[in-house]
């Protein structure tokens, strides 16, 4: 019932549909009573021997056209009913989406996806069964059960019907038991349902990786264990599917035993006719629907409030970063400090980053290099507002990045991450990503930048050709530069390149670098790299340890210091040269 409450926002707001589908939903509830009620005076008139024929066609045009008006009726609340469940399923959808798309990395850290894909294909539809047959069984049996109970008692008589009702405690008493223990279990359904999702989700997309480490069986035998645990807990929440029924049917036929046993005996002694006790018995029957409808309706509520409180406790969720209350929408400059910046993840117990300074004054390129692990990424990561940070900390634009509004930073700074993603879409699409109003030219100028142009020409569609799974494999290089592409489409103020260049030779990542200098002039431009060449040109490089700015200056004042930066460049020279040689 409380899952009815905390939708009663959607109830009000389609009030209407509800009103009307609900009032049909008593007439049809109304119109029923009438036909036990011709059948019981036509046994009546049978055994007096005063039924005419056309009495009788009478009764059974009546019953005919009865029959006609309801069928038009069903059909009116089901389809405002049913409708409305269906408007409530995609409305709960598009907020869940939405919410989605706010949520920060850390959260995607916390939950599993395939969990999360659980909620939007198991649990709202559970939901929406609450708002569509839950609201249509809830109205349906008490509407039905009260009119047609007073019915017995006015038209019938009260002590018959007080007999024939004696065994319905127990059945309260029964859908109470069932409901709470399917509840219980129809959650862990859902869980296990979802722990199942992520598997699946995780062994797909890691496929490759799962083959690579001839890890199949084992991955199938995990499987099996997960697809065991949610059997067994689906069929614990059937056994009780299974109990519900039976008991309500002993317990009604207990009340036809009643009914019959004693409605004889009235007739005998002449307090009711032979035609009471036959509609008698005829609206026993029809209090059969709802009392099964009864015990539906608490599971259909169960599940749909186990559903529910799943999706809720995802919409509780807030976002660990999210704008301030009067946030700065306009920069005006582009200039990024840091000022004894110290960084730490969320739930992390040692910091990421520990008191980093640089100021980078507008149109100037900074070099973050360093081993791997030492805080590169989180650096960027951290810029970009993806994590909170401390306050008063971190500058863009000479503004406090807890200050600036989600989209203006992120309008103001194109990133290109290490992990980079490609949609199944054709490449210019992809490079366009941040741009979709780009003109051809615009896209193919920002391929070609990107080293791209050579690549391109060998596709058989060239821009149009399609990525990923429905289309060509790029390689690790070539997606790196799609990437680095659709950064240099968006013409930010600030580009934010980590370690992008890792997967290209030598040579390409010299002339993508040379392109960028030429067309970056006077912009911001900030470099995480572990080729050390990649940083050379720039006008800062800070060399991070553990999180910790261990080497600065440029390149000729880290070369003169002969510190890790010298020693990592010499080494790197070295290489390349074998390599040239070999
Ligand atoms: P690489 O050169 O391999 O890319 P990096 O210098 O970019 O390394 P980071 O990814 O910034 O290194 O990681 C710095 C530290 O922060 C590491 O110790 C890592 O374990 C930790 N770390 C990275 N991402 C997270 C996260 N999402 N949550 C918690 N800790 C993290
Ligand atoms: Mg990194």
């Amino acid at each position: 019932m409380r899952t009815l409450l905390q939708l009663s926002w959607f109830f009000r707001k389609y009030w209407k549909r509800y009103a009307i589908g609900i009032f049909f939903l008593f007439v049809i509830d109304l119109l029923m009573l009438w036909p036990p009620h011709l059948i019981g005076q036509t046994v009546d008139l049978i055994r007096n021997g005063s039924l005419t024929p056309s009495g009788l066609a009478r009764t059974v045009a009546i019953l005919l056209g009865l029959g006609l008006v309801m069928y038009a009726i069903r059909f009116l609340w089901r389809y405002l009913l049913y409708g409305g469940a269906l408007i409530l399923e995609r409305t709960l959808r598009d907020r869940l989406f939405a919410h989605l798309t706010r949520m920060t990395p850390s959260f995607y850290q916390r939950r599993r996806s395939g969990d999360l894909m659980a909620v939007a294909t198991n649990d709202i539809p559970a939901i929406q069964m609450t708002a569509g047959d839950g609201v249509l069984t809830l109205v349906d049996s008490l509407f039905a059960t009260l009119l047609t109970l007073s019915v017995m008692i006015v038209a019938i008589d009260w002590k018959l019907t007080l007999a024939a009702l004696v065994p319905m405690p127990l059945l309260a008493w029964a859908t109470a038991y069932y409901g709470r223990l399917l509840h219980e279990r129809f959650y862990l359904a859902q869980e296990a349902f979802g722990e199942m999702n992520d598997h699946v989700q995780q062994s797909v997309s890691g496929v490759r990786v799962l083959r690579a480490f001839v890890q199949e069986e084992e991955d199938v035998e995990a499987f099996r264990r997960v697809s065991e645990k949610t059997l067994e807990r689906n069929v614990s929440v059937s056994r009780i599917d299974a109990l519900f029924e039976p008991t309500i049917a002993v317990i009604i036929g207990f009340s036809f035993l009643i009914g019959l046993g004693y409605g004889t005996y009235l007739v005998f002694t002449s307090a009711i006719s032979l035609g009471d006790l036959v509609a008698f018995n005829l609206y026993l029957g029809l209090l059969i629907w709802p009392m099964f409808a009864f015990g539906w309706l608490m599971n259909i509520l169960q599940r749909g409030s186990a559903s529910h409180k799943r999706l809720l406790e995802l919409f509780d969720e807030q976002p660990d970063v999210a704008d301030p209350p009067q946030p700065v929408t306009r920069l005006t400059s582009s200039t990024v400090e840091a000022r004894s910046f110290t960084f730490r993840y969320p739930g992390a117990e040692t910091p990421a980053l520990r008191d980093v300074n640089f100021l980078l004054k507008e149109g100037e390129t900074l070099g973050i290099v360093g081993r791997t692990g030492s805080g590169k990424s989180t650096l960027c990561r951290a810029l970009l507002h993806q994590y909170p940070v401390e306050r008063e900390s971190l500058f863009v634009g000479g503004v406090p990045v807890e200050r600036i509004s989600l989209s203006a930073l992120r309008e103001k700074i194109a990133y290109v991450p290490q992990e980079h993603l490609l949609f199944s879409r054709t490449i210019a699409a992809n490079a366009a990503f941040g741009r979709p109003d780009a003109t051809r030219d615009e896209v193919a100028h920002a391929l070609e930048l990107a080293e791209m142009g050579r690549d391109l020409s060998q596709f058989p569609a060239g821009l149009e050709t399609m990525v990923g799974e429905k289309g060509v494999t790029l390689s690790g290089g070539q997606k790196q530069r799609i990437s680095i592409a659709r950064a240099l489409l968006m013409n930010a103020d600030i580009l934010v390149l980590d370690d992008c260049l890792s997967a290209v030779d030598a040579r390409t990542e010299e002339s993508i670098l040379r392109h960028l200098r030429e067309e970056r002039a006077g912009k911001t431009t900030i470099i995480a790299a572990h080729r050390l060449s990649a940083v050379q040109h720039a006008h800062l490089i800070l060399v991070l340890d553990e999180g910790r700015v261990v080497e600065r200056g440029t390149h000729d004042e880290l070369m003169a210091l002969d510190g890790w930066y010298a020693e990592q460049y010499r080494r790197q020279q070295m290489e390349r040269y074998v390599a040239g040689q070999g």
